[in-house]
């Protein structure tokens, strides 16, 4: 691809920006594309402009900003493939998860345009007590204001649209900071913004450098910040900020597990591909990446052979190949450290079931078995192509495994029983329990975010619409 030079999808645009960005393919490093940084300027008449503009985008009839919704999902849709091309391009996910991404995107949109029509609050009876009788309750949602949305490098378009648009769907203005590495989706999304009616100020797309993006979170101007990223970013902005409404979507060590009951030659098969995909799948840069896999013991010697040769199927390689499975990770150094966590692993007594050598920014899928529970490659976020796999006694101590750890976002648990089914839902400490498959499922209408160390609070389009509003009562009287 050539290099494309972005601007500051900013309305209004003030000037120039201060500097440049240029963005590198993470698998050869060549340049993909430019943007202007957005001056101190360009900053405060972007915050100037949501706040001027927050109540009439509030007051949009729900057919304008359902209209603005259904606008960039068919667009988007229209794009698909230069979309999924410049996602490859900035993060080097492979193609073939790049234009799923834009199909995800495409739906995210969609599905805001739908709640846009139907997210009216609530009417209450208050005359459950004899003293209210006559009473009732209108419950409006309001927006709280505009939005500061924070974006991860790993879903640079889908992550950017579970900010926006809810935003747009409850009438609330946004900024997007979108992650250094990755801003060039959001600024193509911008442009689509940018042909809807919205008005100027109900949306930009800011990209900043990390140290500047400090001054968005502490204006008072920006009563909501919805952030997504690693755990001790989002915890600095946390307690730099207790005044305001902050949501954290952070990271996790996501697990599955194999019951006793998935045991027939055809669930371990599948079971095993699922988990080789989904472990390795954006080169295990997604927070729901299997990472670990509890294998009950007695079908841990059949599982472990199946999980290794599906592993070996996986296609390695230069990412623009509709082929590849498994491309880079964002940069060399994260695989650096990648490659460190493993060594680590095994001088604490793990063994390599398959791969362990990195090339360059691409870490190959790695199988680790033997890991004692404390290795960072179990304990912590690997965010990378690598997986644990471990022999349990039974269905409860997997679970117990499971909890075993710092985050609780999602769990995969295979199961045909409906009493595991529940049992697992009871015990998971995790903001989803994915029955049947790995914990990498997610649907974009879904809760979805989790406990512990994985976040407070839920993104999927209707959580975060009632996220960025707060009910406003209005009591009628002599009804
Ligand atoms: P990161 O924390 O490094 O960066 C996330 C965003 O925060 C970027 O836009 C970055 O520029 C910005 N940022 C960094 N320092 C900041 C500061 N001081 N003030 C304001 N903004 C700042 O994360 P990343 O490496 O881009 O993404 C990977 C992480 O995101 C992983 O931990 C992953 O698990 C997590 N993630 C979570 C979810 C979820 O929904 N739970 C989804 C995707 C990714």
């Amino acid at each position: 691809m050539d290099p494309v030079a972005f601007h500051v999808a900013s309305r209004p645009a003030h000037g120039e920006g201060e500097g440049e960005l240029t963005v590198h393919h993470p698998y050869d490093g060549r340049a993909v594309g430019r943007t202007t940084l957005a001056t101190a300027g360009q900053v405060e008449a972007a915050v100037a402009a949501a706040a001027g503009v927050a109540a009439a985008v509030a007051a949009l009839p729900a057919h304008a900003r359902a209209a603005a919704l259904d606008h960039v999902s068919r667009r988007l849709a229209e794009r698909a493939e230069e979309f999924a091309r410049l996602i490859t391009a900035e993060n080097g996910k492979p193609l073939k998860w790049a234009r799923a991404e834009v199909g995800r995107a495409v739906s995210t949109f969609r599905w805001a345009a739908e709640e846009a029509r139907r997210f009216s609050g609530e009417l209450q009876r208050l005359d459950t007590d004899p003293a209210a009788t006559g009473r009732i309750a209108l419950v409006r949602r309001v927006p709280k204001g505009p939005v500061l949305g924070i974006a991860p490098f790993n879903f640079p378009l889908n992550l950017v649209a579970h900010k926006v648009a809810p935003a747009i769907a409850v009438g609330a203005p946004i900024i997007v900071k979108p992650a250094p590495a990755t801003p060039l989706s959001a600024l193509l999304l911008g442009e689509l913004l940018a042909e809807t009616d919205l008005p100027e100020g109900a949306f930009s797309v800011l990209p900043l450098p990390n140290e500047r993006a400090a001054q968005l979170v502490a204006d008072p101007r920006l009563p909501v910040v919805s952030f997504t990223g690693s755990g001790p970013v989002g915890a600095a902005i946390r307690r730099s900020v207790p005044e305001k409404h902050v949501t954290l979507e952070l990271g996790g060590n996501a697990a599955a597990v194999i019951c006793e009951d998935w045991n027939t030659a055809e669930d371990l098969t599948f079971a095993a591909h699922r988990v080789a995909t989904f472990a390795n799948y954006q080169a295990g840069q997604s927070c729901i990446a299997v990472q670990r896999v509890y294998v009950h013991e007695w079908l841990y010697d059949a599982f472990l052979p199946r999980l290794v040769a599906a592993v070996q199927e996986l296609r390695v390689g230069d990412p623009s190949d509709p082929l590849t499975d498994v491309g880079p990770l964002i940069s060399a150094d994260a695989a650096r450290r990648v490659e460190a966590w493993v060594d680590e692993a095994v001088t604490a007594g793990a063994t390599i079931e398959l791969g362990g050598r990195r090339d360059g920014a691409t870490y190959p899928p790695t199988v680790l078995s033997g890991v004692p529970a404390d290795a960072k490659v179990c304990a912590e976020e690997i965010f990378g192509p690598v997986l644990v796999v471990a022999r349990v006694a039974h269905d409860q101590a997997a679970f117990a495994a499971v909890n075993d750890s710092a985050y609780g976002l999602q769990a995969g648990v295979f199961t045909h029983r409906l009493d595991t089914a529940f049992a697992a839902h009871r015990a998971l400490e995790v903001g989803g329990v994915i029955v049947g498959d790995v914990p990498s499922y997610r649907a974009d209408q879904m809760p979805y975010g989790g406990v512990k160390g994985s976040g407070v609070g839920r993104e999927g389009v209707r959580s975060a619409m009632e996220d960025y509003t707060e009910p406003r009562v209005m009591v009628l009287t002599g009804l």
